[in-house]
């Protein structure tokens, strides 16, 4: 009944490339033995349209249809791991200490190849296919989706929607989530430097205490959530580095306050922003003290268009049938990279289900190989609906 079965056969080659990428973990931008193996499957398909080195190790392979003239689309895969020990006690787990395929990337690559081969198989479709494969998802700012828009894939390649997909442990296998509008979180950090006066600890009216002043900020900033924010929208500030003096009785001249900010609107940003800084200015300046501050953007909230959403749906549901796609899946303040490329162009991005595994970044996770023929079955479907002929 399933229309997954017509893809078994490429799971088969999809786990023992899966396995090898996952025994052999590369991280950030230096993906040099990942990107050749994935330039040399991509050639021995037949692809003949293949760039390298876009954003360093990123690849963008060009298949296009046998249905006549169209738009292309995008499908990206990213490639990086993470460095975790990994103790998924596999047989295949990684042969490089220290790093460890924790978020699938390995799986996400496997999955594209394989859509990659029956594809440039079939061409049953018009216009043609981007395979983008990106490299540093995972580091910050500036992290491989922004690099790749930034030297130009979408205008070069001519990508006029783009689809991104990542595992997720806690969704059944063979099961798919999606939502329009937001579905991953922003991530931004920030830096607060309190600046007081020092001093010894036993006389802290010779001094001007930053560290005090630092705790009223936290507290502060707290209500930043709980009493200007509207209640139906998500916004999250969280303090998670504090650097004050080092000895018992030393009252520092300065403490060094760090945190994140994660929500789904793009205007919390600003506001996070601007409201920060005023907070944590008026707080010091009420005792005499003065702040220095700095707000790092990195990855906007990731936000999926509604007509390409339903394409995405209409995808996922040929491929497993409509009891099996959740198109009201729940949110995630997580952030994604993809979020790039969907400032850039409309597009998708949808969650296919682990099984109830370990977490991502987990040290035992592992991608569930079983996962694969969805996976691919999905980028087919999908390539076949929105390029139809
Ligand atoms: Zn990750
Ligand atoms: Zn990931």
């Amino acid at each position: 009944m399933h229309n997954v079965e017509s893809f078994r056969d490429l799971q088969r080659e999809a786990t023992e490339w899966r396995r090898y990428l996952h025994e052999n973990p590369e991280l950030d931008y230096r993906l040099q033995n990942t990107a050749r193996f994935v330039t040399e499957k991509l050639a021995s398909f037949g692809i003949n349209h293949i760039e390298t080195g876009i954003a360093e190790t990123g690849i963008v392979a060009l298949i296009q249809g046998q249905g006549g003239d169209g738009p292309t689309i995008g499908l990206r895969a990213d490639m990086d791991a993470l460095p975790i020990v990994e103790a998924s006690n596999k047989p295949w787990s990684s042969k490089i200490p220290g790093n460890m395929h924790a978020c699938g990337h390995d799986g996400h690559t496997a999955m594209l190849l394989g859509a990659a081969k029956r594809l440039s198989a079939t061409r049953n479709f018009k216009g043609s296919v981007a395979l983008i494969f990106q490299p540093a998802e995972e580091p910050e700012f500036p992290s491989g989706g922004f690099r790749m828009v930034q030297e130009g894939i979408m205008d070069r390649f001519g990508i006029s929607q783009v689809f991104g997909m990542h595992i997720c442990p806690g969704i059944d296998i063979g099961k798919f989530g999606i939502c329009p509008g937001p579905i991953g979180g922003s991530q931004d950090d920030f830096d607060i430097v309190v600046k007081g006066k020092g001093g010894h600890a036993a006389e802290p009216n010779r001094t001007i205490d930053p560290v005090v002043i630092a705790a009223q900020i936290i507290l502060g900033l707290q209500t930043l959530v709980s009493r200007r924010t509207d209640p139906l929208e998500s916004l999250v500030i969280s303090v998670t580095k504090l650097n004050a003096a080092q000895a018992y009785n030393i009252i520092p001249d300065h403490v060094e306050i760090s945190g994140t900010v994660r929500t789904l609107l793009p205007g919390l940003r600003d506001f996070a922003e601007r409201e920060i800084f005023a907070a944590a200015q008026g707080i010091a300046r009420g005792f005499g003290a003065d702040v220095e501050f700095k707000y790092l953007r990195s990855v906007p909230p990731t936000i999926n268009h509604p007509e390409e959403t339903k394409l995405a749906v209409a995808a996922a549901q040929d491929l497993v049938g409509s009891a099996s796609v959740n198109d009201a899946v729940k949110v995630s303040l997580g952030a994604e990279d993809f979020a790039y490329m969907l400032e850039a162009r409309p597009g998708a991005y949808i969650l296919l289900g682990n099984g109830p595994t370990a977490e991502c970044h987990n040290p035992a996770f592992d991608f569930n190989d079983e996962a694969l023929s969805y996976g691919i079955g999905y980028w087919v479907k999908l390539v076949e609906t929105a390029l139809a002929v």
